[in-house]
């Protein structure tokens, strides 16, 4: 499959990697939106994450389960999770992820 994610989890495209286990890959985002802005994708191709926890509960709680563990250890008090699902909702790589985004104070309602 033709899959921006895959790749990255299969190493054929570089990407930053903070952490990975074996069943998610977290990377930084190649342009963030906020000082610091980390992916945290599962391994196994989902388009997105709705079809992850409808699949897979146990994985869909391992990318939020990683997520906040990525920003304790780098001190994150503040941050904010994003998931974006379908075109409209911002989504443009159809590979499951998540969004952490921290560093700056974030709008209310989002845009
Ligand atoms: P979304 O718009 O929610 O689908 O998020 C996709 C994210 O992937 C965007 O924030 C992009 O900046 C990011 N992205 C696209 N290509 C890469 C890449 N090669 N490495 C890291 N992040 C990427
Ligand atoms: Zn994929």
């Amino acid at each position: 499959m033709d899959c921006l994610f895959c790749k990255i989890v299969n190493g054929t495209i570089p990407a930053n990697i903070v952490k990975k286990n074996e069943l998610f890959t977290a990377f930084n985002d190649i342009t963030p939106q906020a000082p610091t802005h980390i992916l945290i994708i599962p391994n196994k191709h989902f388009t997105n994450m709705a079809e992850v926890a409808n699949s897979d509960p146990a994985l869909a709680g391992e990318i939020f389960r990683a997520a906040g563990e990525i920003a304790s250890e780098n001190g994150l008090e503040s941050y904010r999770m994003n998931v974006n699902t379908g075109a409209a909702a911002g989504q443009s790589v159809f590979h499951a992820h998540l969004h952490l985004l921290a560093g700056r104070s974030f709008a209310w309602p989002p845009g």
